[in-house]
This record gives structure tokens, sequence and C-alpha cells, in this order.
């Protein structure tokens, strides 16, 4: 047993050793955007027994993501990052955990297909519980009460009793996100994922315009794997695939109670998920999250939002990948669509110029929300496609690599983000919108996203 983690002991008999040292410094710093738990009892035993949880990801797979997003770093993959805004307990059901996993499989073979790149495949999925919020509370109808954090911190209904900040909700977080990580597991090694369906995760969604152009690509795909059957080509490697997990790493008291000893290197590992992000809201260069980030092995992202200055940058640079480690740093880049053009070429040029090698990713959804003149947070699809567009432009014209994207979107047939082929218009938002917290791309503008980026791939 080469890579199996043993837990990292509560901090009272943890033997003071090099490996662990410093785990547990963000707790003299600032941490912002931390749940304030109503109940001290169930705040110990929930971490408590978090810590004492087997791991939802082993060290060994950590490390191969490493590689995968070393190599999209140097243009030779690409990342496809995607899920929901915010996931929720009830929504982990079969039929929507599949939907989902079917559509970014399907957004990776046209990304693939069309651009010749090995696509990393990666969901905003099995952790994606927790919330930063730009205001503590809500105000409804002249009640105030705390806002919704996320289903790992509180629930979405507009009560005291659901709105109070819960801790056993990390623990059915962490339930949810295995049983999640279960069947991605099952989905991605036992046959669905098989290259040679490509038309089967097609099915039950014929109404949807991009259906028919994926229909005619997958066709293409089936012509030449029976070529390769003809010839005597070995399908092994087209049966499974690569999935990863990844969240924001926002709750710190959940990241450091699923932290492990790898017993092969002795080196901290989050094993709450493969990919853990910083967001916009909590990368502050001496705060708590990028301390406690800057001390587990995982690959790490930092989401950059159009205040991020150079100097920003590559003190985060220096304090989350001293050693200059290909893929060990992902910058996502969340600028909007009227400010990448602009933002995006200076941080570009100094990182660059500093010798760093970090992975370039678009986050096209963060700088583009809007509010609805009937009043529901969305995004125009046309200012999401903008912000791509603008972010291979800048790499191109830099010579540097567009590695890869990070979206909000859903398997379902929802209508949240307004535009497309198949335009949805404010008045499906009355019948259609699910999210609990920022609109996604539906199933069509999924797919619709994965033809234009493929193309403009392809000429990068
Ligand atoms: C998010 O990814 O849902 C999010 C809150 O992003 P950001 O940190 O970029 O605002
Ligand atoms: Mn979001």
């Amino acid at each position: 047993m080469t890579d199996f983690l043993t837990p990292v002991l509560p901090r009272s008999t943890e033997s003071a050793s090099s490996t662990t040292a410093g785990l547990d410094a963000w707790r003299s710093m600032t941490a912002v955007q931390q749940p304030t738990w109503q109940d001290p009892g169930v705040y110990s035993a929930s971490v408590k027994e978090l810590s004492s949880l087997p791991p939802l990801v082993f060290a060994g797979e950590v490390d191969v993501l490493r590689e995968r997003l070393a190599a999209a770093a140097q243009g030779k993959a690409f990342l496809l990052q995607g899920g929901d805004c915010a996931e929720t307990f009830d929504g982990a059901t079969a039929d929507r955990i599949s939907a989902r996993v079917r559509t970014i499989l399907q957004m990776a073979v046209v990304l693939t297909y069309g651009a010749s790149l090995p696509v990393i495949k990666m969901g905003r999925m099995a952790g994606q519980f927790a919330k930063p919020r730009s205001s503590n509370d809500e105000t409804r109808d002249g009640v105030t009460l705390p806002a919704y954090r996320g289903d790992m911190v509180n629930g979405y209904d507009f009560t005291p009793e659901s709105r109070g900040h819960d801790a056993s909700r990390m623990v059915k977080a962490y339930h949810t996100s295995a049983s999640t990580l279960n069947l991605i597991r099952a989905f991605t090694q036992g046959g669905f994922a098989d290259l040679r369906l490509v038309h089967h995760w097609n099915k039950g969604f014929m109404a949807n315009p991009a259906h028919s152009r994926y229909e005619s690509l997958a066709r293409e795909i089936d012509r030449a794997v029976r070529f390769m059957d003809a010839c005597g080509a070995d399908f092994e490697a087209l049966k499974r695939v690569e999935f990863f997990a990844s969240h924001e790493a926002l709750l710190l008291d959940y990241e450091r109670a699923l932290t492990r000893i790898d017993s092969r290197t002795s080196l901290p590992y989050d094993t709450s998920a493969h990919f853990l992000w910083i967001g916009e809201r909590t990368r502050e260069i001496d705060g708590a999250h990028v301390d406690f980030l800057s001390r587990v092995r995982n690959p790490i992202g930092v989401k950059l939002g159009p205040s991020t200055s150079a100097d920003d940058a590559l003190a985060l640079i220096d304090k989350l990948d001293p050693n200059r480690e290909p893929g060990r740093l992902t910058f996502i880049t969340r600028m909007g669509a009227t400010n990448i053009r602009e933002k995006l070429p200076k941080l570009v040029e100094r990182v660059t110029a500093s010798g760093a090698q970090v992975l370039w990713v678009t986050d096209p959804m963060h700088g583009n929300t809007v509010t609805s003149p009937n009043g529901y947070k969305t995004r125009n699809f046309d200012d999401v496609i903008d912000e791509v567009r603008g972010f291979f432009e800048v790499h191109n014209a830099l010579g540097t690599f567009p590695g890869g994207m990070h979206v909000e979107m859903t398997g379902d047939d929802v209508a949240e983000c307004l535009g497309g082929a198949d335009p949805i218009d404010q008045d499906a938002f009355l019948e259609r919108y699910e999210s609990v917290c920022d609109p996604r791309l539906n199933h069509m503008q999924s797919l619709e996203m994965a033809f234009l980026v493929a193309g403009a791939l392809s000429k990068s």
C-alpha cells in the first residue's frame, strides 16, 4: 500500500513533526467568510468526527492531476472545470449527477476532437457546498435573516431555524461528497464513459439545437473508432476516463479536518478534493486561506478579479508556489468581458517575466453577473462568450497558453443565463430557474460553449 493515507491526529496528540508544523498557523490569522457556528459542542464533535473519517481522494491521484495540469500550463492539454455554483444536498441525486457528468464528458469530447488536445476533466462537484457572500444578511419583506452560505453551513429556506449556522452540516457535506464521488467513480471507471458511447451521452437531449451538431461529431468519432477497430487497435484506453473533483476551499475547519499525511512522502494533502481553489474574496496574501493552502501538496487555484494587480499575482506565486513547480498553481481569471482585454495582459506579462509557470484558466461567468429586469441574478451568454474570446486573444497575442476554462453549468434544462442558440429569455426564469446561488449554463448552452471554445483552441 504505497498511497494509503494515515489520518492526522488531533492537535493535542500530534507530534510536532515538520510535516504537520504550520498546518494550524491559519488559526491566528484573519479568516474571512467563516460561519459563526451556533453550538460549540456540535462544532467540536463535528470536527472530531471529520478528522477520523477516511480521505475522499488519495494522494497518488492528486499527484497525477498535478502532472496533468503541468502539461496544460505548457499548452499540451486543456482543463475543463465545471459544475454548480453551489451544490445542494437535495441535488445529489443519481439523475442530476449523471446529467452533469455526461455534459462534462460531451464538452470534453467536443474539445478533444475539435482541438486535438487532451482534456483534463474536472467537476466543481463532490464538495462545492460552501459559498462566500457579499452580505452577511438577507432581507425579504422587512424580515432580515443570515444569508445562505451553502448547504455545508445553513439551509436555503428563509426561516430562522434553517438559516442558523449548524456545524453538523459539515459532516453531512462529507457524506454527500463521498456518495457523489462514488457515483462519479462508477460512471467514469465502470463503462459509462467509454468513448464508444458518445451517442448514448446525448440521449434525452433531443430537443436541443446543439444536439444535431453533437450527433454529427459523434458519427465522425464512431467511424474513426470502427476504422481503428478494423485495424486491430486496443481500446482499453477508451473505456475509462480520469475525472477529478474540486471545490472552493472556503471553510477552513472542514479543509483542515480532512488534511492527512501521505505515508509515502510524509507530506500533507487536503483529501477533501483533488484540486482546491481560493476565491476572489479570500485571496488576501496575509489571510488564513492563502496560508493554509500554501501548506498542502494539492494543486491550488486562485480566482483573480479585475482589481488584481501584477504585484498581487507575484506575491501569490511566491507564497503558493515558491519552488515554481509546474502544475502547482492555476490562476483562474474572472475579469468580465469589458475588462479582460485591458487587465489580463499586464498580469500575464509580469507573471511570465518572473519565470513562474502558472496555468491560466478563464472563468467567464463571475465577472459578467447582472440582474435581469424581473429581478433574477443572471448572465448574458454573449458576454460569457466575449470574455472567453478576450482570454484567447490576450494569450495568443502574448504567446502564452490559454490553458483551460472554469464554468458554472448543469446537465439540466434550466433557464438561468440569458441567450444562446435557442435563446433563453427572462420569462423562462419564472419556470426553470433552480440555482440557489449563481446562474449556470444549461445543457445546451454548455455544449454550444464547448463548440465555440474548440474552434478558438484549434486556431490558437
Ligand atoms: C464562485 O466560483 O462561485 C465564486 C464565488 O467565484 P469568485 O471567487 O470568483 O467570486
Ligand atoms: Mn458562483
